[in-house]
Formats: structure tokens, C-alpha cells, sequence
């Protein structure tokens, strides 16, 4: 097989499987000149929703999807600790098998009342949510429609999909979209299922999803909405972008992750169409994993109960988003979109990025490295995300050690030019 210098001596052909990934390689040596690997770090500890330990230092987390800063709210570690002693750790099977017990079904009645659709299925991630629901959705003579800017689980659920057909359209552009529909021969029966997100996740902007949905009511064409980043964060009740925006009884199909306010891990896509039941025999990716573990459901139901009545964690981080946003924009730095809970910050270049994410850590405030081609328009970005627990102390620490990052950017890129030649 392999030999060293990644030759293949079987096949002949000089190469060894893992030749295609010679690019990547090259990227991560930049990275490492720099001295930064971002994908490949460990917390030593996490001590609660906003603070994590590395090594000896102590760390404020602002790169999380907590966004309600539950994953050690009391009632809902007591419920995954209660379910674990009840049911055990794992399911040890799929959902048409052994792995749906009561608690499953209480939460997917839960969700389906809490959005006021008629059906809710819940899934192992929200990953699988969208690659499950998107492929169980789409035949051979339907046509999806994305936004160009969509989650890698979208464009993953088109792959899934047997439809023939996938159109992309300009982000957040509801008139291109309605172009794209008009243009778009639908034939043999087949319908058209576009797919948006309310909050995106890299550029912490907002779809309008109204408009999205009065240009799919025209057009016939069903529309699925992605809130990963937004349920339990917007609308009064915590419904949502479609729910501040007034159109959540549009929506053909919701899904969303249990991975960020829901404090969990996990996924659910809700329905108006009592049909959508009816999936459940066919989505393969719920029907070929294992379901989500009894600890996380409950406590995914327990964090459903804070969104229902626990209205202040919205607020919480709505003025700590906006306390961020303005201290950032108010330094001059180049953010991506208006004060929301994901706030990015657009940087020149991969490297100077990496050097400053490196910097941040360690003057004690972890964001996330977001680098292409995980980023819209090739960007490279500090993406930062609040959380409802967050303080007014902690978000005036952040902007401090963005201050001094300013303070010290010649300094900085003195040492990356020193570390890169
Ligand atoms: N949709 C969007 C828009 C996301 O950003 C993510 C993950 N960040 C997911 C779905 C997948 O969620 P999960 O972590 O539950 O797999």
C-alpha cells in the first residue's frame, strides 16, 4: 500500500489516496507557520456557559452556540441526570426500532405546539434533520431551491436528494429567487421546495423570510426554513424569525437543532402538512442512526420549557448583542451585518485572522476562526456569538481585549510577517 512520500506502489499510479488533499496541506502549513491550529484545540475544562479553562487560563467563551446559555441551567441538567438513571445512556437503536420512547414523543408534541403545526419529528442532530427531511421531501421531478449561502447540511441534503434539480439563488434575495421560480420548468407532477435560513450563521444576518414566503405562495412552491440560529432566540414566544416577522403559519416546514438554544444535541423539523408523518418510513438518515440519547432529549425538554417561559433570556441577549455590535462598530471595526447574536468580523486575510483569533485566546477570550470555504463571499472572519449569560461585565471584557487587539496590530503583524517568511 502507501509508501512514505505518499507514493501508492499497488496501483502504480505515484499517488496515494490521500494526494487530493496536497492543497490542504499546503493551506495548514501556513497555519502552522503562524503558529495556530483553530480546528485542533481542547478546552481543558468548562466551567459554565460562558467560561472554559486552557491549561491555567481561564477563558470567556464567545464563540458558542449557547445562545440562552442553558447547557448548565439547573432544571435541565437535572432532567438529562434523571434520565440517565432512568433509561440508561443510549438507545442502542433508531427510531423505527428500539429507540422511541415516551420522552421522544413528548417532545415532538411539545415543538409541534409550540410552533402550531400539526407534525414534529425529532432526530439525532440538526444535521441529519435537513439532510433527512430535504431527501424524504424531494423526488426525481422536484426542483430545490437554496440561497447561495446556505448551511454545508442543506447543500448536503441536495446531494441526498433524488431530485434532478437544484437551483441556487442570490442570498437573502427574494425578487431573485422569484425570478429563478418563473424561469424554472417544473414538469411530470413535480414541485418546487425552496430552502432558506432564518439567522445565517457565519454573517449573523437575518433572511426575510415574509417575503420569501409571499413569493412562494405565488409560485405554488413549498418553502422550509432553517432557525437552527434563531428558534428560542427571536419572536415573542421564542418562535423564531418567522414568528417576529409574522409568518410562521407560512412556513411549510421548520427545523431547527437542539445544539444551540435548546442547550442538547439533537434536531426536529415541524410541519403544517399532517402528511409529513408519512416520512418517517422513508428518510433513511432517521431511520438508519441511532436516536438521541435519553439524557439529551430530556434536557432539550427542559430547555424547551425555559424558551416557554423564561422570556427575559431573550431579552438578555438581545442587549448584549446590541451592547457588542455598537462597541465593535464604534472602534471602526468592519462588521457583517446589523447587532444580532452572531456578530462577524471581517478580517484581510487568513493569516492575519488566524494570528489575531490566536492573540484573543490568549488575553483570555475565545471566538471562532471562520476561513473559505466555510464562509460567504471567501471571507475571513472573527465570528463572535453572545449568549443571554453573558453580563454586561463580560461583553465590556470582550471589547476590551478587541480594543487592545486594535492597540497592538502592528506588533501583531510585525510577528506574523517574522513568522511567515
Ligand atoms: N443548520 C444550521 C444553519 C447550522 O448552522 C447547523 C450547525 N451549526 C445545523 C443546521 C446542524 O446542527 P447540529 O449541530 O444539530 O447538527
Amino acid at each position: 500500500m502507501s509508501g512514505a512520500g505518499g507514493t501508492d506502489a499497488e496501483t502504480g499510479s505515484g499517488l496515494s489516496i490521500f494526494s487530493k488533499y496536497d492543497p490542504l496541506k499546503q493551506r495548514a502549513s501556513v497555519l502552522e507557520k503562524v503558529g495556530v491550529d483553530p480546528f485542533d484545540m481542547t478546552f481543558d475544562d468548562i466551567m459554565g456557559p460562558t467560561r472554559g479553562r486552557i491549561g491555567n487560563r481561564e477563558i470567556i467563551l464567545a464563540g458558542t452556540n449557547n445562545y440562552l446559555g442553558l447547557t448548565y441551567d439547573e432544571a435541565a441538567r437535572e432532567a438529562a441526570k434523571d434520565a440517565i438513571d432512568r433509561h440508561g445512556t443510549g438507545t442502542t437503536g433508531s427510531r423505527i426500532a428500539n429507540g422511541t420512547y415516551v420522552e421522544h414523543e413528548q417532545l415532538e408534541r411539545d415543538l409541534a405546539a409550540h410552533l402550531g403545526k400539526p407534525s414534529c419529528i425529532v432526530f439525532t442532530t440538526g444535521y441529519v434533520t435537513n439532510l433527512a427531511a430535504m431527501a424524504g421531501l424531494a423526488g426525481p421531478n422536484d426542483v430545490i431551491f437554496i440561497d447561495a449561502d446556505a448551511h454545508a447540511c442543506i447543500i448536503d441534503g441536495t446531494r441526498l436528494a433524488t431530485n434532478k434539480t437544484t437551483v441556487r439563488f442570490r442570498h437573502n434575495d427574494p425578487e431573485n429567487l422569484d425570478r429563478r421560480l418563473s424561469r424554472q420548468a417544473i414538469t411530470d407532477g413535480g414541485h418546487a421546495l425552496v430552502v432558506i435560513e432564518g439567522l445565517y450563521s457565519m454573517f449573523g444576518d437575518i433572511a426575510p423570510i415574509a417575503e420569501f414566503a409571499e413569493v412562494c405562495e405565488r409560485h405554488g412552491a413549498y418553502l422550509y426554513v432553517d432557525e437552527a440560529h434563531s428558534y428560542g432566540v427571536f419572536g415573542p414566544t421564542g418562535c423564531g424569525i418567522a414568528e417576529a416577522q409574522g409568518c410562521l403559519d407560512k412556513i411549510d416546514f421548520y427545523s431547527g437543532t437542539f445544539s444551540k438554544s435548546l442547550a442538547s444535541v439533537g434536531g426536529f423539523c415541524a410541519s403544517r402538512h399532517p402528511e409529513f408523518e408519512l416520512l418517517r418510513k422513508v428518510m433513511r438518515p432517521y431511520m438508519f442512526t441511532a436516536s438521541a440519547a435519553p439524557a439529551n432529549i430530556c434536557a432539550a425538554q427542559a430547555a424547551l420549557d425555559a424558551i416557554k417561559t423564561r422570556p427575559e433570556l431573550r431579552h438578555n441577549i438581545t442587549a448584549r448583542a446590541a451592547q457588542l455590535h455598537a462597541g465593535l462598530a464604534e472602534m471602526g471595526f468592519d462588521l457583517c451585518a446589523p447587532a444580532s447574536p452572531v456578530i462577524a468580523v471581517r478580517r484581510p486575510n487568513e493569516a492575519q485572522a488566524a494570528m489575531e483569533w490566536n492573540w484573543l485566546l490568549k488575553e483570555g477570550v475565545y471566538v471562532n476562526l471562520a476561513v473559505p470555504p466555510g464562509t460567504p463571499q471567501s471571507s475571513c472572519l472573527l465570528r463572535i456569538s453572545v449568549s443571554a449569560a453573558h453580563t454586561e461585565e463580560d461583553v465590556n471584557a470582550i471589547l476590551s481585549r478587541f480594543k487592545a487587539l486594535q492597540d497592538n496590530s502592528a506588533e501583531i503583524m510585525g510577528e506574523m510577517m517574522r513568522r511567515l517568511q
